[in-house]
């Protein structure tokens, strides 16, 4: 049984995230899908909530043919200590046996913990971003669709997403979505 960790805030779920977790179906029997920033909801960064991210996520799943049951979503909150953020992740999921990540903080933390790391194909990278797809929202260009699976555009749209995100980027005054 060879299961994988795969880390995201997932602001919002998009076809990369997708094209990873189908990408690690080939060789794992499980992953475990680790929703971070789990506190983080309302800012330009991080518009969604937890509950809304795990809800794309499983009708993203879902659209794509994976099975549902070969992933656990586990929410978790930041914490203010980096080198111990491995350990801590350890305590909220189940044991996993090599991580999956293009972002580099996290690949460096759990290599100093002894996890072999491995990093997925990029799918689309210079458009296919959270940071992007969020611009393309607040400033009303609607290719953001294109870039996240058809039912997190449904979902976005019944719960006026890019309407809170302009106006998160109106009482900021501005100042980017990285
Ligand atoms: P993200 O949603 O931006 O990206 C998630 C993953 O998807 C990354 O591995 C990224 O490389 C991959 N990805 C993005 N675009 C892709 C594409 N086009 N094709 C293929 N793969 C693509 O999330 P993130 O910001 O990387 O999430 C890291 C999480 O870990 C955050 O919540 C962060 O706060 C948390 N973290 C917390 C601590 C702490 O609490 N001390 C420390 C480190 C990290």
């Amino acid at each position: 049984m060879l299961r994988v960790l795969f880390v995201g805030r997932f602001q919002p779920p998009h076809l990369g995230h997708i094209h990873v977790l189908s990408w690690c179906l080939g060789f794992a029997d499980e992953v475990v899908v680790v929703i971070g920033s789990a506190q983080e909801s309302y800012t330009l960064k991080n518009p969604f909530t937890v509950s809304e991210r795990l809800e794309m996520l499983r009708c993203a799943v879902r659209e794509a043919g994976l099975p549902l049951a070969a992933f656990r979503f586990v929410p978790l909150q930041d914490i203010n200590m980096n080198p111990v953020w491995p350990r801590y992740l350890e305590t909220m999921v189940p044991r996993f046996h090599l991580v999956v990540t293009g972002n580099r903080l996290v690949a460096e933390l759990f290599r100093d913990y002894g996890y072999p790391v491995a990093e997925p194909p990029f799918y689309r990278r210079e458009v296919c971003s959270g940071t992007r797809i969020r611009s393309l929202m607040v400033s009303g260009d609607e290719s953001w669709r294109s870039l996240v699976p058809a039912c997190v555009a449904s979902y976005i749209d019944g719960i006026d997403g890019v309407g809170r995100l302009r106006r998160i980027y109106g009482c900021s005054g501005g100042g980017g979505t990285a």
